[in-house]
């Protein structure tokens, strides 16, 4: 599943090729959102943003479109003469001024205005995005302090949507590693020293994958890698689909286990409880 970073970098994708640009013919494959299509054509597309994993596609008319990739929503962009072939279902397809974005086989999309954007049971609820810049280390260690989220797994509060927005497995295995926590632990048992390194961890981490396509490890160590032959895939990770390979910090084989159904991989000698 695609997670903040990912979503981010598509909706800036989205961003440079509908935004300021007029809606000459929208498409809806669900039939709820069928009456939108006349209703939307000739409306300026003003920008797009993203929340978590949520993308907003904001309309000069004061609406916007809500859309929710989950696992297997796919957008293309390409212009409006060079539909791909496919075998997907399209949800929605945006032509404008011979420019298109089409959204394959994502479920979760609807047209919304203010008031139902900010009572919106998915997105009222979410944290903090750990991409906006207004979102601080400060912001970040308030929570992990809450009684909301203090006795918790540190876990399931890292994907925990309500806690920040935009964390997924991988962001989730690869933060842990680098803070040196075990994800059984809770907020409560942490000292300033680690819970300040968390914290620092989840928005550093976050960010960087955002401006690299993905890569969470060590940047020039990353580099360093690729350029001596590893794949991309291979150098991305400090832990992250890396079992039964050493760990760079101390050479212990890497592990997984299944946590809620996601596959978690950690370091057992750097991430001891
Ligand atoms: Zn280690």
């Amino acid at each position: 599943m695609p997670e903040g970073p990912e979503i981010r970098r598509l909706a800036d994708a989205l961003q440079a090729q509908v935004a300021g640009r007029v809606i000459d013919r929208i498409y809806f494959g669900m039939a709820s959102l069928k009456k939108w299509q006349r209703r939307l054509a000739g409306v300026k597309i003003t920008k797009v943003e993203s929340h978590g994993k949520v993308m907003l596609t904001r309309l000069d008319n004061g609406l916007s479109i809500y859309s929710h990739n989950q696992l297997y929503g796919r957008w293309v962009f390409c212009d409006s003469n060079a539909y791909p072939q496919t075998k997907r279902q399209l949800r929605l397809a945006i032509d404008c001024q011979e420019k298109s974005a089409l959204l394959y086989s994502a479920s979760e999309i609807a047209v919304l205005d203010e008031a139902a954007l900010s009572s919106h049971p998915f997105l009222s609820k979410l944290g903090p995005d750990v991409l906006h810049s207004a979102t601080t280390a400060k912001h970040i260690i308030e929570r992990l302090r809450s009684k909301k989220y203090n006795n918790r797994q540190l876990g399931s509060v890292l994907t925990d949507q309500s806690f920040v927005a935009g964390l997924g497995n991988y962001l989730r295995c690869e933060i842990l590693f680098y803070s040196g926590l075990n994800v059984r632990l809770h907020s409560k048992e942490l000292d300033e020293k680690k819970i300040r390194l968390l914290a620092e961890t989840i928005l550093n981490m976050s960010r960087q994958s955002y401006q690299t396509a993905g890569i969470t490890n060590q940047l020039s160590d990353a580099k360093k890698m690729m350029k001596q032959g590893a794949t991309f895939e291979q150098a991305r990770f400090y832990v992250f689909r890396r079992q039964g390979l050493p760990c760079y910090r101390c050479g212990s084989l890497i592990e997984k286990k299944s946590l809620a159904g996601n596959a978690c991989f950690y370091c057992p000698t750097c991430q001891l409880l």
